[in-house]
């Protein structure tokens, strides 16, 4: 289907070296970019590391005209312009703190006829304005609208763990801007089919005009495993010690196999093993992290969190991004400089984003994550140098029973806050929030059953849930090797820290999770001494529930198969 538009020229090395001072592309990363400039549409589906930014910042500075950024976060929105700011480029931004006198400077150049900014990047929300919209067509009219990028594109989808109303109105661009149509790209990082179903539909991507990249959901490099905790914490904000010597018990050993693999060099000293730890609250990551310090003088654990002053927050990234210099010159009693063994951030899920660090070799969640797209976006913060890193999760059924209660109340929320009218606004509010609640129920069923099951691969239990697959028979273009950045795996993933890259790819998990690694009996085993779940029915087999009886209450106002397909034999 794919349809032939005019090629044009264009050294993109040039603009790479020059502009974005950067010595190669990544694979896949010059092929989306060509897409671009020829004026596709463009979906990308691609992890965090890849570098998605530069498929439209790239093409925006090889010619005259402005590409819009619809951007969801301000602080991504800021970091990207900052470093746009300090390459040269000329960048805008327009989004609620924007004083007015700064938007009127920034509008009189876009609406000049010959605009100076290339790239401006705005809010969904201010997308949804009638004066942004009037202004959008005039420089679609002056012919200086060049292409539209949507980043975090599974926004737009109640199915999404992360849907955003404002995004659905982006609809608007393809419907509005015909002559010519303005092409678009659409980035996520993580989109189930049914997201992007959604984000091709509602943006109007043009099917022949369309070019669909992706990269494989999992990565290689990453070992993920299972810990069936033995007990659990009465309250979940308390760091159960159980679970604490459970945890030490395996850093120490990770930091024996590099002290026995160093050998002679045991002396040196070596930067400490960086690692993040996700947490469900804010008390719960100040506490955790605490009691690390407090057990083990060699493990430096920051609380990481909104709840953290500016100042804070900046010190704690400064130290993550320099460990080894924060390790030298740590003068304020914490742990000896020579003797840092771990640097860990104890993070909030919602407060994760700015603590990247290519670096990092491990990723614990403490608690089940609440949505599997969560799960997968975080634990992929971890090896993204491509080298050896692990994703650790620990389990238990009454974790899984108290995200359920949680759940349960933010639908009750939910229809408390509208009251149960069944009118205009209210009801489509309510039928989005209602749906989106339930994707999210989905999402964290994923996680349950990512987690319980013993008899399947969990690389590709991830690969099935993102629809991998279905995206190669869609076209997609994905990268020659799998793992375009992880393209080095441990011999002995028992050694996954440190270990010498090198030996090449033979499969797309091989042996780097506890399923491949032990077998489905050990597996199964290990996972029977899980703490007793006190009579709870087994989550799978337990019929209707408390949610699945909501949704039908509702079944009144709207009709269900319409609404929720898959509940239609419950009715
Ligand atoms: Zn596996």
């Amino acid at each position: 289907m794919d349809i032939s538009l005019p090629r044009r020229k264009v050294d993109l090395d040039f603009y790479l070296h020059r502009v974005f001072q950067k010595q190669s592309f990544r694979p896949l990363q010059r092929d989306v970019i060509t897409a671009a400039i020829e004026g596709h549409d463009v979906f990308l589906q691609a992890s965090t590391s890849f570098g998605k930014s530069l498929c439209f910042q790239l093409p925006a500075m090889t010619r005259h005209g402005v590409t819009v950024v619809v951007c969801p976060l301000l602080s991504l929105m800021t970091d990207q312009v900052n470093a746009l700011e300090a390459l040269g480029v000329p960048v805008a931004m327009i989004n609620s703190n924007t004083p007015f006198e700064e938007r009127r400077v920034i509008l009189n150049d876009l609406l000049s006829g010959h605009p100076r900014t290339r790239l401006l990047y705005v809010t969904p929300e201010l997308c949804q304005t009638d004066t942004f919209r009037r202004n959008l067509k005039t420089i679609h009219r002056q012919r200086e609208l060049v292409r539209i990028a949507i980043d975090e594109a599974h926004c737009i989808s109640e199915w999404g763990h992360n849907f955003r109303p404002a995004y659905k109105d982006l609809a608007w661009f393809k419907a509005y801007l015909t002559d010519p149509p303005v092409p678009i790209t659409a980035l996520t990082a993580t989109a189930t089919p049914q997201v992007r179903k959604d984000i091709i539909k509602i943006l109007g991507l043009d099917p022949p005009r369309l070019k669909i990249f992706s990269t494989p959901s999992t990565r290689p490099n990453i070992h993920y495993e299972i810990r069936f905790m033995q007990g659990f914490a009465p309250h979940p904000t308390e760091p159960e010690s159980f679970q604490i010597k459970d945890l030490l018990t395996w850093l120490h050993s990770v930091q024996a196999r590099r002290d026995a693999r160093c050998g002679a060099n045991i002396g040196a000293i070596r930067p400490p093993i960086l690692g993040i730890i996700y947490v469900s609250t804010r008390i719960a990551s100040t506490k955790l992290a605490e009691t690390l310090c407090r057990r083990d003088s060699r493990i430096r654990a920051v609380a990481y969190h909104a709840g953290l002053s500016t100042a804070d927050r900046t010190r704690v990234q400064n130290e993550w991004i320099m460990p080894q210099e924060q390790q030298r010159h740590s003068t304020d009693g914490n742990p000896r400089p020579d003797t840092l063994n771990f640097y860990i951030i104890v993070a909030t899920a919602a407060f994760g984003m700015g603590i990247d660090n290519p670096q990092v070799r491990f990723v614990v969640h403490w608690s089940p994550p609440r949505t599997f797209e969560g799960f997968v976006q975080e634990s992929g913060r971890a090896g993204r140098d491509g080298r050896a890193a692990a994703s650790i999760v620990y389990y238990n059924p009454q974790e899984r029973e108290r995200v359920l209660e949680w759940l349960r109340r933010d639908i009750e929320n939910v229809n408390n806050r509208t009251g149960g009218r069944t009118t205009g606004l209210h009801n489509r509010n309510k039928v989005d929030s209602l749906r989106n609640l339930y994707a999210r129920k989905q999402s964290f069923e994923k996680v349950v059953q990512y987690c319980e099951t013993t008899t399947e691969c969990r690389h590709k239990m991830i690969r099935d849930f993102f629809g991998d697959s279905e995206l190669e028979r869609m076209g997609s273009q994905v990268p020659v090797k799998p793992g375009y950045d992880a393209d080095i795996k441990t011999e002995n993933v028992g050694d996954w820290e440190d270990a010498p890259g090198g030996v090449p790819l033979t499969s797309p998990c091989d042996w780097a999770c506890d399923f491949c690694k032990e077998g489905p009996k050990a597996l199964a085993e290990r996972k029977q001494k899980i703490a007793p779940d006190s009579g709870l029915a087994p989550f799978s087999e337990a019929g209707p529930s408390w949610l699945e009886v909501m949704f039908l209450s509702i079944n009144r106002m709207f009709p269900m198969d319409r609404i929720f397909p898959e509940l239609r034999h419950f009715a």
